[in-house]
């Protein structure tokens, strides 16, 4: 039987921790095919951001016009996109892209700027598992997110935007909110202790959108991305690959 595909739109890290890498990475280990719409090229490594070369529209339209015209995509998972242009792109297609989790990525662990509020904000409203962190959350609201309390509210604030569901993470709290059909639940993790965090978002969001594509309900497809990330966190925490805080297992 085949495998289900899955497909994310999302900027390259050379430095194989984020994005694209931890993507297909992540589709692998979890038993579903993964194709690729690039968004951005960065150069990076576990230090930082050295340089970002965005990807034409017209390029990132040919790449998802060649995949959706072709294999039978059942779950897309977007991260970053940082262009107007294609955030259109994407938009003229919303309708072929089924099980849609967006990572509102704007930015990078070490502090480099990967998306705009203006162009991340249209894609959040999509009928989506919307996955920010705290500060992305913050970010797309114009206020800070720091407690459990401003989590929850957030959730349910940016689930009036149109995503079908939306998941605050913030993993320095151990705690997760998800916010689906007006109820808020509360999700409690277990910290571990790493400095390897890099690529957690993309993982997360791409372990969900493998669970959708396998048919989970959204509750069941986040429990076991959030497990599926502890479990890779705890995996490369004792890894020291780069100079700077690296990735986690997968
Ligand atoms: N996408 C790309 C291309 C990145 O380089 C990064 C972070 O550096 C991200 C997404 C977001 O990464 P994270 O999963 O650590 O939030």
């Amino acid at each position: 039987m085949n495998p289900p595909v899955v497909l994310t739109i999302a900027g390259s890290d050379s430095g194989g921790g984020a994005g694209i890498q931890a993507d297909l990475k992540t589709f692998a280990a979890l038993g579903a095919f993964g194709t690729s719409v690039i968004t951005a090229i960065t150069a990076q490594n576990t230090l930082g951001v050295t340089a970002i070369h965005p990807v034409p529209a017209e390029i990132v339209a040919a790449q998802l016009d060649a995949v959706l015209s072709d294999l039978p995509v059942a779950a897309v998972k977007i991260g970053m996109i940082s262009d107007p242009d294609v955030a259109k792109v994407i938009a003229e297609r919303a309708d072929a892209l089924p099980n849609l989790v967006v990572d509102p990525v704007l930015v990078a662990t070490a502090g480099s700027r990967l998306g705009e509020v203006a162009v991340v904000g249209v894609l959040s409203a999509y009928p989506c598992v919307l996955t920010p962190n705290r500060h992305e959350a913050g970010a797309l609201l114009g206020r800070p997110v720091e407690t459990a309390e401003e989590m929850i509210s957030a959730a349910a604030e940016l689930a009036a935007l149109g995503p079908r569901a939306v998941v605050v993470t913030g993993s320095e709290l151990a705690l997760d909110v998800l916010h689906l059909d007006g109820e808020t639940t509360l999700l409690p993790g277990e910290p571990v202790p790493t400095v390897n965090n890099h690529g957690s978002g993309c993982t997360f969001s791409s372990a969900i959108a493998v669970r959708l594509a396998a048919g989970d309900p959204v509750p069941a497809a986040v429990a076991a991305a959030k497990d599926y990330v502890r479990r890779g966190l705890r995996g490369g925490s004792t890894w020291k690959l780069g100079q700077g805080p690296g990735p986690l297992d997968h």
